[in-house]
């Protein structure tokens, strides 16, 4: 019997406000950081995980898994990694800690830094990426996974086994194809805030040649200013989609008033154009700005939120993220709702880590939910994939599957060492240049 020996968290930073590479209209200058963690057992193993953010409080995520930690130390490993929906709710659930959310937030994402590590170690332990692992797995099982707390109205265990039943016609063909084409990617890197027209025209002009589906434009800084990105775009690709995003700039109805005014550059989607947490708003904005897709999701905490968004018809497209819910069995919750209700996801990539592990999730959504790329894509964003241990392989506009076991986390010891914040080798070097020394008032809280 293996135990649970040691579980360490690391405060790691990069300092990408240097080059205000990730700008947009709220996150003016993100240092992209991992709240990392190892669980390590006395029988060899080690299992990596992690929540990204935007650099200050990177501290408090790393200390709240620090006390989820508390509640895993010493326990046996194959009763919780074989029995994921257990662990899963014993941490999610826990009685005295539940205060803090419930389920949503710093504690939400340190759980699923945890949920994520423990998937880490079943999957080398089978020897499978991530995605093969939940697309081999019976049907059964991926429904004992899945926390069905407070969205069964939506999605019951019976109506989520019928969707996985459904998803095995076929299922070896499309775990083929995907081997074979990978999945396909749109690409943000062109059209971040801080960039200049040059830069976002060249970057542009080269995702078309390279074969994305779709590129994105950071938008609500300026009405003037991005129409006249919007045009340098819409020119630079000719008619490839284009995608904007707000990151929750506006109100509701200057949201309407915003993608409207855009609207003859013919937008695939306005991405968090409010509140994320205003599922009504988000409804309301959806009916104002048709034939504009609504897509939101990258800061959704949780599958209740989710549940509600899809229940009020507010969204056309659903963007989960890695590592603001809790973990991968709360994403698999997520896809499920998605597929129930007929609604294609799009996830949320980018950060540090973010598209090598949200890839998984597309990729099982195809094998084994949904079925289905049409309207599919994976964001892709191009920085920081040389400190992982695999990194993402993007092939003519498609992300390439992943081929080694575990969940992609797994970040090279040497860039752990050097950008552990603040006594790392490269903080030492930057000292206090990035802007994650310098505090700023994001613009949404200057408007409000
Ligand atoms: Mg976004």
């Amino acid at each position: 019997m293996a135990t649970i020996t040691s579980i360490i968290t690391q405060d790691i930073r990069f300092p990408t406000s240097l080059e205000l590479d990730g700008s947009d209209a709220v996150n003016v200058d993100p240092d992209y950081s991992a709240a990392y963690v190892i669980i390590r057992t006395d029988g060899g193993e080690e299992g990596h995980g992690f929540v990204f953010s935007c650099g200050r409080g990177n501290e408090i995520i790393t200390s709240a898994i620090d006390s989820y930690a508390a509640l895993l130390r010493g326990r046996d490993i194959d009763e919780l990694i074989f029995d994921l929906g257990t662990a899963s709710r014993r941490l999610v659930h826990d009685s005295q800690l539940r205060w803090l959310g419930p389920e949503k937030g710093v504690t939400q994402m340190a759980c699923g830094a945890l949920i994520s590590a423990l998937w880490d170690i079943r999957a080398k332990r089978e020897k499978k990426p991530l995605w093969l692992l939940l697309s081999e797995m019976e049907p059964q099982e991926i429904v004992d996974v899945v926390d069905f707390t407070h969205i069964s109205d939506a999605l019951d265990p019976t109506r989520a086994l019928d969707i996985l039943v459904a998803g095995r016609e076929g299922k070896a063909r499309r775990i083929e194809a995907l081997m074979a084409n990978g999945y396909p990617a749109y690409t943000t890197s062109p059209g971040w805030l801080g960039y200049s027209d040059e830069k976002l025209v060249r970057l542009s002009r080269e995702a078309a040649a390279d074969g994305f589906s779709m590129i994105k434009l950071k938008v609500g800084g300026n009405i003037d200013d991005d129409r006249r990105r919007m045009a340098l775009a819409r020119e630079a690709v000719g008619s490839l989609p284009i995608a904007i995003d707000a990151n929750q700039r506006w109100d509701v109805a200057e949201a309407i008033d915003w993608v409207n005014g855009l609207a003859d550059f013919d937008p695939y989607w306005i991405e968090e154009p409010t509140s994320t947490d205003d599922i009504l708003g988000h409804a309301t904005i959806r009916a104002g700005v048709v034939p504009v897709r609504v897509a939101t999701g990258e800061a959704v905490a949780n599958r209740i939120v989710f549940k509600q968004l899809l229940q009020a018809q507010a969204i056309d497209v659903l963007q989960l993220d890695s590592t603001r819910v809790a973990g991968v069995n709360e994403n698999i919750a997520n896809l499920l709702l998605a597929a129930r209700f007929n609604v294609p996801v799009c996830p949320h990539a980018g950060g540090v880590g973010l598209c090598e592990l949200v890839q998984h999730f597309s990729f099982f959504d195809y094998a084994a939910v949904s079925g289905s790329q049409e309207g599919r894509m994976i964001e892709y964003v191009d920085h920081l994939h040389e400190h992982f241990v695999e990194p993402i392989r993007i092939t003519n506009g498609r992300y390439a599957a992943p081929l080694s076991p575990g969940t992609g986390a797994q970040i090279l010891s040497p860039s752990l060492e050097k950008w552990r914040f603040p006594q790392g080798e490269g903080w030492l070097e930057i000292g206090s240049r990035a802007a994650v020394t310098v505090p700023v008032v994001s613009p949404v809280g200057v408007n409000q």
